[in-house]
């Protein structure tokens, strides 16, 4: 029989598995087991969805058969079953990850082999433990079944099947043992019975296992016999119908895992039941890590729904708004009909409904989160913040009155975060606006000439690094009736009346100069101010009111935004020796100042990080000015 070929990243990945370095060989059995289980969900749900594929839910099972003799352990089920087709899809490529991130991270990994089960590469698995796997399945819409067989890299090979029962069976012959790794010790009752209690205890699902007993010996007195009679090893209440005060972290941890690959615990659980009109149990979880691919387009969001205790979909996307999109979970409502599909998830009032429900609780419990566990939120917003930021600007600010108090900032260069509220709360009695800037790393912000007046007035900043940041500020508008100011764009209104008054004369008195560096720079700037941000800088660029200079960056990357631009300003510090200088300069000579306003212009550039237009240019300007300097 000819072999195939697994797909590269496949081969790959098997290598990984079959040269496995990796300490949690046994979970083998939870992936397995978890696979057995879904798929005996699809068959009791198209047994109750369609007359013709009844099953009777006694059928439905999972049965454990270690073979001491041949050195294999058989998991099997009655479940949906595969056709040759899906048993070549499914388990000749890596079902979901065939993606370029995915490869980057195996090659990340040849050492750490911990990225085991966050793609969905579950059955493969087994291979840690096999050096022989027998897949033998039928699918429940058709009379033949088939057998898939691999021993690894090499390849695999299909072929019919007479006679098999609807579900899958997968043989796995043991690996021989070696000093370093016993796998024998999979065949053991003990063993089995307890990794069955430890990772998959709360399976729908009886997990049988034929095992022995010792039974008094009816015909003589205190002696004992063994027999052997089946038992179910699991509990099979599923984890969320259990008491919330009964279940241990680690059940969570281990059901969180298992299901919804990801290869760390989960860092919040939200397990709740409503009662009511609407009566349901979500049992939700916020991943520790942002998944690899969670803002791209393959990411499938949604959670698990279910109906009665019965599977119905999974990625349900409606059940959330794209603003809690990081939370997975399941959620199981005796109000929901069994019949609803995908489509009409989305009109159907009673989901409506549990969706606004999973919402407010899941603000809650965030809003809780903030409150009582700082620091662990601080991670989480870390990780997702950045999901609330698309939310706000996405809606148009229509998300803000949910999200504004879940939002965080950077105030400073050492990444130190606070909500609005405590900027608001730290706000000093005259001030009347929230300040932000943007830039492209806190430590070039907190570079920039324009913060320094500011920062002397002792006002807290909000430090903006994300490119999405003010786009979002703009669609917040105000926050407790303060409006945010950029702290690089438009007038700043620092000014008492005097210092006001002080600027304007100064404006008036040099006026004349004021235009002539106009004039130098007409194709770059649309006006040269006297300044009332700076302290100890001589000059800065700021933009009139509108496109900021960080917006004007991002949309010139967006060929859907040619040539946006922000009007620049060019503001001199009237109490820095250049401005001095250039005055007596432009007093004695009219034309002489067009060198030394170029050469402002450029550094007001360099200072806020931004690119000069001509560097050799400048080179030269300021060698020439030394040489002048120097006569
Ligand atoms: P995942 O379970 O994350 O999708 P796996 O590699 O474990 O990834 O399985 C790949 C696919 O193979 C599954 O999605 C399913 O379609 C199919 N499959 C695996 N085991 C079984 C089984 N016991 N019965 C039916 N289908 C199965």
């Amino acid at each position: 029989m000819a072999k195939k070929q697994f797909k590269a990243e496949s081969k790959r990945l098997l290598g990984l598995m079959i040269n496995s370095i990796y300490t949690n060989k046994e979970i083998f059995l939870r992936e397995l087991i978890s696979n057995a289980s879904d798929a005996l969900d699809k068959r009791y749900y198209m047994s109750l969805t369609n007359d013709s594929h009844k099953v009777s839910k006694k059928e439905l099972k999972i049965q454990i058969e270690p073979n001491l003799v041949e050195k294999t352990v058989t998991i099997r089920d009655s479940g949906i079953g595969m056709t040759k087709e899906e048993m070549e899809n499914n388990l000749g490529t890596i079902a979901h990850s065939g993606s370029a991130e995915f490869k980057d991270q195996l090659e990340k990994a040849s050492k750490n082999i911990d990225i085991i089960g966050q793609f969905g590469v579950g059955f493969y698995s087994s291979f840690m433990v096999a050096k022989k796997v027998t897949v033998r399945s039928r699918s429940a819409l058709e009379e033949i079944g088939h057998e898939w067989v691999s021993t690894g890299e090499d390849g695999y090979s299909i072929q019919e099947v007479n006679d098999l029962p609807i579900g899958t069976s997968i043989i796995l012959e043991l690996k021989d043992d070696t000093k370093e790794e016993n796998y024998s010790h999979y065949l053991e009752e003990g063993t089995i019975r307890s990794l069955i209690q430890k990772y998959s205890d709360y399976v729908r699902y009886p997990i049988e296992m034929e095992v022995e007993k010792s039974i008094p010996d009816p015909t003589e007195e205190s002696k004992f016999i063994i027999t052997k009679e089946v038992e179910v090893l699991n509990s099979m209440v599923p984890l969320w119908k259990k008491n919330k005060n009964k279940v241990k972290p680690e059940e969570y941890n281990e059901f969180y895992k298992s299901k919804f690959n990801d290869w760390k615990d989960p860092q919040k659980v939200l397990h709740y039941s409503v009662e009511g009109n609407l009566a349901y149990t979500a049992l939700l979880f916020i991943p520790s890590e942002t998944p690899y691919n969670f803002y791209n387009q393959d990411y499938e969001p949604g959670l698990q729904l279910y109906s009665k205790g019965v599977f119905i979909l999974d990625h349900a996307k409606d059940l959330l708004p794209e603003r809690y999109r990081f939370i997975t979970g399941l959620v199981d409502s005796d109000d929901i009909s069994l019949n609803i599909s995908r489509e009409i998830l989305q009109q159907d009032r009673q989901v409506k409904a549990l969706s606004s429900s999973l919402s407010k609780k899941i603000h809650n419990a965030l809003v809780d989160f903030l409150e009582k566990e700082r620091e662990e939120y601080e991670k989480f917003y870390h990780n997702f913040g950045l999901n609330f930021k698309y939310d706000i600007y996405k809606s148009f600010g229509a998300s803000s009155e949910e999200l504004k108090d879940l939002l965080l900032f950077y105030v400073d260069k050492d990444g130190k975060y606070i909500s609005l509220k405590e900027y608001v709360s730290n706000m000093k009695e005259e001030q009347k606006d929230i300040y932000y800037v943007c830039g492209s790393s806190l430590e070039d912000i907190e570079k920039l000439p324009a913060l320094s007046k500011i920062k002397e007035k002792g006002y807290d900043i909000l430090y903006l690094t994300d490119p999405v940041d003010e786009f979002m500020i703009t669609m917040l508008r105000e926050y407790d009736g303060k409006q945010f100011r950029s702290v690089t764009k438009g007038d700043l209104d620092l000014e008492n009346e005097e210092e006001k008054k002080e600027r304007e004369e100064a404006s008036e008195k040099n006026k004349d100069l004021l235009s002539a560096m106009k004039e130098v720079l007409k194709t770059k700037v649309n006006d040269v101010h006297i300044s009332s941000r700076l302290t100890e800088d001589p000059v800065c660029i700021v933009a009139e009111e509108g496109i900021s200079l960080e917006m004007e960056k991002i949309l010139s990357r967006d060929p859907m935004n040619p040539g946006m631009k922000a009007s620049k300003i060019l503001e001199i510090n009237p109490n820095h020796k250049i401005f001095e200088t250039l005055k007596k300069k432009y007093k004695k000579d009219k034309n002489s100042i067009q060198e030394d306003v170029e050469v402002l212009y450029d550094l007001a550039l360099l200072i806020q990080g931004l690119p000069i237009e001509n560097p050799a240019e400048y080179a030269k300007k300021i060698a020439n000015l030394m040489v002048e300097a120097s006569k």
